[in-house]
Order: structure tokens, then C-alpha cells, then sequence
């Protein structure tokens, strides 16, 4: 009986054993479990921590950048913050690169200064050889001996801004550079430069109110080539439309010019007259490669032998000079009668896109 109590004892002993067990697997399970559950939370979480990070860098990047361009932003307001208000900014020249003869007539670079309605807008010349070279206050650069040198010109506005022309000067005897092959560097337009006086641009000679020709350009009439392209256009207008197209005034000397503007100022005004006569040495009437047609003036507009003309005249490498609409471009009204000779190539390129001279040139016209 005793060792059956013994033995009941035992039992309960071992059962409560085997509770505690299983109290000890179940906390351990749970906690297990728990274990578990919460481990790819930390790992998301550290996931989630890596992007945040990653994002963090990029916006410290991002900021830095913006940082950078707020930096410099504030560094160029700061400069024209210090700069007073009207102060140039910025200047441009209508030609960069010089070559004249020894006895060649002084040459004028037009100055653009930026902004237009800066206070000064006044500049110094300097020349880096007066031997070769000498320069006026105005800018006028004239020749002295053969050689090579630098004429700069400097805003009084703001001395930072300068603009430098380079100077070739040559024997009387040495020919000038052929305007087709020349070539030239190191300025902002190496396609502009002024040979003898003239100026051409990709060898394309221009004369406008920011391009002159010196008093003494005298081709003596039209030129060979723009002769013979003028005759076949005339050619043409009786062979395939049976109009009747000639010269009525084609080649005007200096001298001449002189006196026909001064004619019309007196008449209108020198205001009204240069919306359609050229100041002297100003008119590409001097370069013999220009023809008004029939009758010049606004009658002739929209007539046949006008029509035709403009629709005709690329063929033979003409171009209507002072289109409709391009006044503000040109400087000159409309009209109809007066074509200069370019070549085929660039008359057909400025007729077919409706261009003027000007904006194919990328050049002003403009009276300093
Ligand atoms: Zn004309």
C-alpha cells in the first residue's frame, strides 16, 4: 500500500515534470515563433534603412548641386549686383579681322554694345603697334606700315569688356588676299573680314548701312559676270514670258551717289531718304553687281515683269535685295526692281527660304 502511494507520488512527480516541460517548449515555441516573425521585419527594416540612406545621399547630392548652382547663380548676381545699373555687359564688332594696303583709306568697325541703353556706351582704341597700325578715338583704324598688329577697343562703362580687331597690313605692291580663300581665326565671327576696305562675309561681298565701301571702290560699270547673268535673265524674260526687262540704272560711282542722295535729302529729309537712298559709299549701286529693274519705284510692284523677276531671278543667281516685310532687317522699304548678283547657288538657298541678304549673312544694316 505504501509503495503504491510511493509510486502515485512518482506519477504525479513526473507529470508535473512533463507540465514544466511542456510549459518550458510552449514559452520556448512562442518565443521561437516570435523570433521568426520579427527577423525579416528587421531585415525590411534594414532595407527600408539602406534606401533612406540611398535617398538621403541623393538629396545631400541634389541639394549640394542646387547649392552649387544657388551658389553660383548668387555669384553672378552678386557680380552685376555690384555692377551699377546701365553698366555695359557685353560688346560685339562688326568686323574682326583687317587687311589693307599700306596707302589703303582708314576702315571703321560698327561697336554693339550691350544692354542698348547702358549709360556709357562710349569706348577707348587701342593699337598693340603703331607703327603698323594707328586708331583714332573713334575707331578709325588706319595703316601705317607692313606688318601685323592688334587694335582692341575698351568700354568706358566697364573696362572687363573689350573687343580686339586683328590688322594685317601689306606692301602696296603685294596683292591682298583673295576674298574666296581667305581664312581667318580666333574671333567670334571668323567668317567676316574686311579685305581693301570691303567687306566680306564667307566671300560673299556686303554693303549695307553697317558696311561701306571705301570712296575709291570703282569697279568702273557692272561687272563682267553680273553683266552676262543680267543679259541671259533678260533673255529668258522675252523667251518665256515675252516681257521686256532691262537696266534702267545699274552702276553708280561714290561721286554719284554723293550727289543723288543729297538730291532726295533736300526733297524729304535726310530721315525719309534713307529709307530708300543710300548715304555715299552706303549704296551697293558702288559694287556693280546690282541693276534696278524697268521702273524703279512702287508701280512696278506686282506688275508681270515684277512677278516674273522675283520668280525668276535665283535662275540666273539674282536676288530681290530689300524683300517685303524684312524693312526692320535690311534698312530699306520694299522693292521690287532693285537684284543684286550673288551666284546661283546663294540666290537660289535666299530666294526659296524668303531670306534677305541680312539675315543669310547673319550681319546688321544699321548706320553707325
Ligand atoms: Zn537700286
Amino acid at each position: 500500500m505504501k509503495s503504491r502511494k510511493k509510486s502515485r507520488n512518482s506519477f504525479f512527480m513526473l507529470l508535473l515534470f512533463l507540465l514544466l516541460l511542456c510549459v518550458i517548449a510552449g514559452i520556448l515555441l512562442i518565443w521561437r515563433k516570435k523570433n521568426i516573425e520579427t527577423a525579416p521585419v528587421q531585415h525590411l527594416e534594414t532595407e527600408l534603412y539602406s534606401e533612406t540612406e540611398l535617398e538621403t545621399e541623393t538629396e545631400t547630392e541634389t541639394q549640394t548641386e542646387t547649392q552649387t548652382e544657388t551658389e553660383s547663380e548668387a555669384e553672378t548676381e552678386t557680380e552685376s549686383e555690384t555692377l551699377p545699373a546701365g553698366t555695359v555687359t557685353d560688346m560685339t564688332l562688326s568686323f574682326y579681322h583687317v587687311f589693307l594696303h599700306v596707302s589703303d583709306n582708314a576702315v571703321m568697325p560698327v561697336v554693339r554694345m550691350n544692354p542698348p541703353d547702358a549709360l556709357n556706351l562710349s569706348e577707348v582704341w587701342v593699337s598693340s603697334d603703331n607703327n603698323i597700325a594707328s586708331v583714332d578715338e573713334n575707331g578709325h583704324i588706319t595703316p601705317v606700315s607692313a606688318g601685323e598688329c592688334r587694335i582692341t577697343a575698351i568700354s568706358v562703362s566697364n573696362p572687363n569688356v573689350s573687343a580686339e580687331i586683328q590688322v594685317r597690313i601689306l606692301p602696296d605692291e603685294e596683292p591682298l588676299p583673295d576674298p574666296q580663300t581667305v581664312s581667318c581665326s580666333g574671333s567670334p565671327r571668323d567668317d567676316i573680314y574686311v579685305i581693301g576696305g570691303v567687306t566680306y562675309v564667307n566671300g560673299i561681298m556686303i554693303v549695307n548701312k553697317t558696311y561701306p565701301l571705301p570712296a575709291d571702290y570703282n569697279p568702273q560699270g557692272m561687272t563682267p559676270v553680273t553683266k552676262e547673268a543680267f543679259s541671259q535673265l533678260c533673255q529668258a524674260a522675252q523667251d518665256e514670258a515675252g516681257l521686256y526687262l532691262f537696266s534702267h540704272s545699274d552702276f553708280r560711282s561714290y561721286e554719284t551717289q554723293v550727289y543723288l542722295y543729297q538730291e532726295y535729302a533736300d526733297q524729304y529729309g535726310s530721315e525719309a531718304a534713307d529709307t530708300f537712298s543710300a548715304r555715299a559709299g552706303y549704296s551697293e549701286h558702288q559694287t556693280g553687281m546690282v541693276i534696278d529693274v524697268n521702273w524703279p519705284g512702287d508701280a512696278f510692284n506686282d506688275t508681270p515683269e515684277a512677278v516674273w523677276l522675283e520668280q525668276n531671278c535665283a535662275r540666273f543667281g539674282f536676288i530681290i535685295r530689300f524683300p517685303r516685310e524684312k524693312e526692320s532687317l535690311t534698312g530699306y522699304k520694299y522693292e521690287s526692281w532693285h537684284i543684286r548678283y550673288v551666284g546661283q547657288e546663294v540666290a537660289q538657298e535666299i530666294m526659296q527660304n524668303k531670306l534677305c541678304l541680312e539675315e543669310y549673312l547673319h550681319v546688321t544694316s544699321e548706320y553707325p
